[in-house]
């Protein structure tokens, strides 16, 4: 079955022309099925085909309609359950806890994804096929796999192996979890004795549990504990935080009333060759022809290329390092070159190159020795300032040179966040080469804040750094005939963060006239550091005490940061009283808002409309 058809099928029809009569293996998802490498669903299922296995689609199947989870028959050997690209709570709903009017991963972007799509699904298949091995996986499954606060329902729920009737949890990228299992159960292999995959989650009965407590595992505290106490919380998510290294970390275990869940250590990750082989299988990069609408998703990323995957920066709001690690896993340039001369075959390709990046843009083919043969640090934060680490970009400069020689491209465009302190401490024009070919107005940057304080909490490099690159950026600009714009992103909300420190940020806004289209409100998204911090007021690695921003204190930096939007001015008003500023308030031109009762005057005018989601 190694010969990869043209879609993956996802029907019997399909699979019937294929010469399948029963499907080793269904994928079922909450996505539509896009087979671009982008798609988990379609990335998974073109490494299974490729180790020999036959795969089909189930792709966004109504919950209440038992044909659509039945429509492909039973698999040989499992069933691969996924909510999709995305956790389907943060799909469906804004970050105040609305329905979303749009699902970008859906045909038409019309709403399809139950809430916790991972479990609804699962238990339907669960009901329908009794005995067939189900694995999940995906983001939300891979977030969800210890005990987790849930902002939705505010509560802490357990893991999701406890929640769904699954046999087994993939976490992180999951190719190598995915084909092992494949092959261990189609030689005979039960499913219950997968015990020893790296990268899975599985469940042990609390019995065994109680009589043999298996060596070298970290137990930390079980679900029953740290739903009662926020300290138990915070202790038990930087004990698992620090076993997440594939080289170093070991297997944790959580208890639950039920069962116990064990994580094993995560998967080894890929090799540069394997990240080759499987970014160049033949991905159509376009939705299943049976879709009558376009899936918006696929747009902006349909002509985008995957140079590497993993990033060492650890942002505490960002669960990154839970998925993908901090090692980084670099593609060779050749892979890259020969995947772009594919692209620009297909009909539809008008020789531009979207993005070329992984989670962030300047990480490619960065490294540190000790990675290979000790992991990643458990102590201490990869960043410029640790002398193990590679920072040279000459690399990425060396691969963006041969992309722009390609014939037919006639623009490669960098669309992910670069990490500014590392194209600082960069030496081989990469910052100059960035902003002569590769952006168009704007180039996209995230210092979060400006206060150290924040900052730090948020594990990022403080304004110092930041500053330094504004000026290093407008040097740049020296001489362009076509001026260039920074485009920094900021957030509000986050544990750490006071109202006097938005005042302070909307101040530098004010006096370095940015642009503040790009507001992020902080959510806490299952499994970040900054969740834990939410949910528990304390940071997890010092135990210390963090402020927490919610209610109206969240609206208000929120409103803080879009000062210019008349519609704030009461909130914003509020705040810049709260934090003993009234001299922003009024008609001097460095105020923020105007007193009350007085036009609005200049401040109206300056506003523009915040994108949607943003
Ligand atoms: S030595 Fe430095 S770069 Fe290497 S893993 Fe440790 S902190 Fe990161």
């Amino acid at each position: 079955m190694s010969r990869q058809p043209l879609y993956l099928p996802m029907s019997l029809q399909e699979g019937e022309k294929l010469g399948i009569r029963q499907f080793d293996i269904i994928l079922i998802t909450g996505d539509a099925y896009v087979d671009h490498p982008s798609f988990g669903t379609a990335l998974i299922g073109r490494v299974l085909w490729d180790a020999g296995f036959s795969v089909g689609v189930i792709a966004q199947p109504q919950v209440q309609s038992p044909e659509d989870f039945t429509v492909l028959g039973k698999p040989r050997l499992f069933f691969g359950i996924s909510s999709g690209n995305v956790d389907s709570m943060v799909d469906n709903y804004t970050p105040n806890l609305k329905w979303r009017s749009e699902d970008v991963y859906s045909p038409g972007g019309i709403l399809k994804r139950p809430d916790r799509a991972t479990i609804v699904y699962t238990n339907r298949v669960h009901e329908l096929f009794p005995g067939v091995p189900v694995v999940i996986g995906g983001i939300e499954a891979s977030l969800r796999r210890f005990a987790h606060y849930d902002y939705w329902q505010d509560r802490v729920r357990q893991s999701i192996l406890a929640d769904a009737p699954a046999d087994l949890l993939v976490f992180g990228m999951g190719e190598r979890q995915m084909v092992e299992i494949a092959k261990r159960l189609a030689t005979g292999e039960s499913v219950n004795t997968l015990r020893d995959i790296h990268g899975t989650s599985w469940k042990m009965e609390v019995a065994e549990w109680r009589s043999t407590r298996p060596e070298g595992i970290v137990e930390i505290p079980g679900f029953t504990e740290v739903v009662k106490d926020k300290s138990a919380y915070a202790r038990a998510f930087a004990l698992h935080y620090h076993e997440q290294d594939p080289v170093r970390g070991r297997a944790v275990a959580q208890p639950h009333p039920k069962t116990v869940v064990i994580q094993n250590p995560p998967a080894r990750p890929l090799t540069t060759e394997e990240l080759d082989h499987i970014y160049e299988l033949p991905f159509s990069r376009s939705s299943h022809p049976s879709y009558r609408q376009p899936v918006p998703a696929l747009e902006p990323v349909q002509f985008s290329v995957t140079s590497h995957r993993g990033c060492f920066g650890a942002c505490s709001f960002c669960a990154l390092t839970h998925h993908q690690g901090r090692i980084i896993q670099s593609r060779s340039s050749d892979s890259i070159v020969r995947e772009i001369t594919r692209m620009t075959k297909m009909p539809s390709f008008k020789g531009v190159i979207q993005d070329i990046g992984g989670p962030t843009a300047n990480m490619y083919c960065l490294s540190c020795d000790q990675w290979e043969t000790r992991g990643a640090c458990a102590d201490k934060r990869c960043s410029p300032a640790c002398k193990n680490l590679r920072t040279s970009h000459e690399e990425q400069c060396r691969l963006l040179s041969r992309i722009r020689g390609i014939p037919g491209v006639k623009h490669v465009f960098i669309g992910s966040g670069i990490r500014y302190d590392l194209a600082l401490a960069d030496d081989s024009g990469y910052l100059g080469m960035v902003c002569d070919h590769h952006i168009s107005g704007h180039l996209k940057v995230a210092p979060e804040h400006i206060i150290v304080e924040v900052t730090k909490i948020m594990n990022k490099p403080g304004r110092d750094v930041f500053d330094r690159f504004c000026t290093q950026f407008e040097t740049l600009q020296e001489g362009k005939k076509k001026r260039q714009y920074l485009l920094p992103y900021f957030m509000s909300g986050h544990p750490g963060c006071t109202i006097p420190d938005m005042v302070a940020l909307a101040v530098y806004i004010r006096d370095h006239n940015l642009y503040t289209e790009q507001v992020q409100d902080f959510t806490p998204t299952p499994m970040s550091v900054s969740s834990c911090m939410y949910y528990t007021g304390l940071n997890p690695f010092t135990m210390e005490p963090v402020h927490v921003p919610k209610g109206q204190e969240k609206k208000i930096q929120r409103a803080l940061m879009q000062y210019r939007d008349p519609r704030n001015r009461g909130l914003v008003t509020e705040g810049i009283r709260l934090a003993g500023r009234t001299d922003l308030i009024g008609p001097g031109k460095q105020c923020l808002v105007p007193s009350e009762g007085r036009s609005a005057g200049r401040f109206e005018g300056k506003f523009q409309k915040p994108k949607k989601n943003a």
